[in-house]
Parts: structure tokens; C-alpha cells; sequence
């Protein structure tokens, strides 16, 4: 178990882990399966995983008037995932934000939305579909290692 950890944390580390996706890392996590691809891990407080990701691909659109937004900034978001390797994990997705330049949209900013968590949601939804009580009880787990 300990050896797919320390990949894992070897894979993050590398010198291009900003700007370069791990494959390899992505198989193990199967993130891309979240549409998410993974940039960086590391080992956090309470021996967390933590996963750094982004989306696999960018969707500008603005979700109320559909035009093509202009890329404002990212936000980061938190989001607590299935274990990996048996250690609690928890992705951190770099989120692309957007301005509208829609004339007569009242939207004046969003956030490219997740498939794999719904809005406002702290855990991946492949989380619920294993069992709603171990994903209550890796939240508090997370939560409380901070
Ligand atoms: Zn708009």
C-alpha cells in the first residue's frame, strides 16, 4: 500500500508539477473519470492525500446566456474523495473563472461547474455511490486532521 503512496508524492514533486498532467497518477486515482486530471499531490496534516487537479477540459460558456466568457482568474476548489491506497484523500481543483461579456446577461461571473460534485457539494459524488455513511464519516475524518 505504502508504495502507490509514495508514487504518487514522487509524481507531485517533480519539477514540472505546476504545469504538466501525471498519467500515471491519474490511473491510480482515476480521476479522469471526474473529469479531472491531476497536476501535483502531496502528503498533508494527518497523512492526507492531496491530490492537485484541474479540469480536463474548459468550459467557457456561461451557463445563462451561453456566450464564450473571458478567463478572469481561478479559484480553487476542495473537495474530499475516495481514499487512495487506504489513505483519506482530497482533491484540490484549480477552477478556471470567467467573465461574461454577454450585453443583456445579468451573469457577471462563473466558475467552470464540476460533473463529478454538484454545487456547493465538499465531496466528489463517486463518494455517495460507494456508501453515504463511509463518506460522512472521511469528511469528519478530513475535517478533523486539519
Ligand atoms: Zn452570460
Amino acid at each position: 500500500m505504502g508504495a502507490v503512496h509514495t508514487t504518487i508524492h514522487t509524481q507531485g514533486s517533480s519539477r514540472e508539477s505546476t504545469c504538466s498532467s501525471c498519467p500515471v497518477a491519474d490511473v491510480i486515482c482515476r480521476t479522469t473519470e471526474l473529469g479531472l486530471t491531476i497536476e501535483g499531490a502531496f502528503i498533508g496534516d494527518g497523512d492526507i492525500t492531496v491530490i492537485q487537479a484541474r479540469p480536463v477540459e474548459a468550459v467557457p460558456f456561461c451557463p445563462t446566456c451561453g456566450a464564450e466568457g473571458v478567463l478572469r482568474d481561478h479559484v480553487t476548489r476542495e473537495l474530499t474523495d475516495l481514499p487512495v491506497a487506504g489513505h483519506p484523500s482530497r482533491l484540490h481543483v484549480r477552477l478556471p473563472r470567467y467573465r461574461c461579456v454577454g450585453e443583456q446577461c445579468s451573469q457577471v461571473i462563473f466558475q467552470h461547474r464540476l460533473e463529478c460534485a454538484q454545487v456547493g457539494a465538499k465531496t466528489t459524488k463517486r463518494c455517495y455511490l460507494v456508501d453515504p455513511a463511509e463518506t460522512q464519516r472521511l469528511e469528519d475524518e478530513c475535517e478533523g486532521r486539519r
